[in-house]
């Protein structure tokens, strides 16, 4: 045999004793290095191996060259047969759609604009985002107050404070429509509205940022009132969580946390939303006109660090779409799989070697010379489909045929059918077994 075009398949344990025209070519085997299993190898490479080549992106990374791009597809490319251990003329760009890890350079550019805009404090160029990095807001570190000054446990509830409709309380909401963002609070004493407050955040807040600033001004407005007892009632567990801890990354949920810290008479207590209690049906009500309100004044905030990482995120994820649409290789596999994500796909190495056509099929052997003909010797062409539902030696696996023109639609079924799927694995244990039964006889 020559050509060479493979990673060795013995290491995998199914396809032990088989006679695979790989076993025969020595080579370095990545898979041993980089661990058993492909989950395993796939963490490794995004841990380690990923960390390494990340090193310093932002310096050279930024906008890289179609040269650096290339560059680095060569680097990436062995990890990537490495962790899916198929045949190597598989092309990069099914092996990256396959595993969920998108080419190398966009990875590296998305981790550079980050760096950009969290630590450096650089904008990005306008055409990719007018984010402006002194929009995005700091990590606040270490203690808000001296380690030893926590709330007093009865100033915080997670408990449904449904019950409480007595005495002043402040309601508290903040959520995200289609059409904006909006926070909330009203006053009640006993069952009269006593004050309103409402603000509009930009769609590009999240809802918590909406929660956490409902909280802060009410506890602001707390504070205005005269020294009382007074409960603030909030439908959100996660602003309850954050404005308690006192090492709380959160710069605003610090500020809350402090004037709780210094005023023990303010309560927080958690509150079932949608339940019909009056006052939070009510701070729902502002907050949600105020989202929906397209003049109302709108507050400015700073944009939290979630929201620019989704945006760079999908901005990467669109590229990487379009060069997957415009590719010119892999094409089976767009078929199949026609959107790019970052989760991998939950393939088998056999159903990998028959959806890409990259196996032990006689047309593809005979396209790197390692076999002598693309026929198989049932007289059928020796392509995948024929295997999967004509050819007389393999009937135990076959399923219906389709018609000529609905091949792509036929594969895209059966990848999407577990039972198919389980047929094609076993089939191709079979090819891989049993090699020489689809050989024509020389003589
Ligand atoms: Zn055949």
């Amino acid at each position: 045999m020559k050509g060479l075009p493979f990673i060795s398949p013995t290491t995998h344990s199914e396809e032990k004793g088989g006679k695979g025209v790989g076993e025969s070519i020595p080579q370095i085997n990545y898979r041993e290095i980089l661990g058993s299993s492909l989950i395993h190898r796939r963490t490794l490479y995004k841990t380690v191996t990923e960390r390494v080549l990340a090193h310093g992106a932002v310096a050279w990374c930024l906008e890289p060259t179609v040269r650096i791009a290339r560059k680095l597809s060569t680097i990436q490319r062995p990890f990537l047969l490495a962790i899916t251990g198929t045949y190597r003329t598989t092309s990069t760009a099914a092996l990256q759609v396959r595993l969920g890890i998108p080419p190398l350079h966009l990875q590296l550019q998305r981790e550079a604009r980050g760096t950009a805009l969290f630590r450096l404090r650089l904008p990005l160029s306008t055409n990719i985002s007018d984010i402006d990095p002194s929009e995005i807001e700091e990590k606040a570190t270490g203690w808000s107050t001296h380690p030893s000054e926590h709330l007093s446990p009865t100033q915080i509830s997670l408990d449904d404070g449904g019950n409480i409709n007595t005495g002043l309380r402040i309601y508290t909401d903040g959520l995200k429509t289609e059409r904006g963002v909006g926070a909330a609070f009203c006053v009640l004493t006993d069952v009269n509205i006593t004050h309103r407050w409402s603000t509009r955040l930009s769609l590009r807040n999240t809802v918590f940022q909406a929660e956490i600033l409902a909280l802060l001004k009410a506890v602001e407005h707390a504070v205005s009132l005269p020294t009382q007892q007074l409960t603030i009632l909030v439908d959100n567990q996660a602003s309850i969580n954050s404005a308690a801890n006192p090492k709380s990354h959160n710069s605003i949920a610090r500020k809350i946390f402090k004037l709780l810290h210094s005023l023990p008479q303010i309560r927080v207590s958690w509150i079932k939303a949608h339940a019909g209690y009056i006052g939070n049906e009510e701070a729902d009500r502002l907050a949600k006109e105020a989202a929906e309100t397209e003049n109302f004044p709108e507050a400015s905030h700073e944009l939290s660090k979630s929201f620019t990482k989704t945006f760079l995120r999908q901005k990467m994820l669109a590229t990487w779409q379009m060069a997957w649409d415009d590719g010119d290789t892999g094409r089976l596999i767009h078929n199949i799989i026609p959107k790019v994500s970052l989760h991998p796909i939950n393939w088998t190495r056999n159903e990998v070697l028959f959806f890409t056509g990259h196996g032990p099929f006689p047309s593809f052997l005979h396209r790197f010379n390692l076999a002598e003909t693309s026929f198989c010797s049932c007289g059928e062409i020796g392509t995948p489909i024929p295997y999967a539902t004509v050819c007389l030696l393999t009937t135990s696996y076959h399923m219906a045929p389709p018609s000529q023109q609905h091949q792509p639609i036929w594969f895209r079924r059966v990848a999407n059918n577990s039972t198919s799927r389980r047929k094609i694995h076993n089939l191709l244990h079979f090819l891989q077994r049993e090699t020489s039964l689809f050989r024509p006889d020389p003589n």
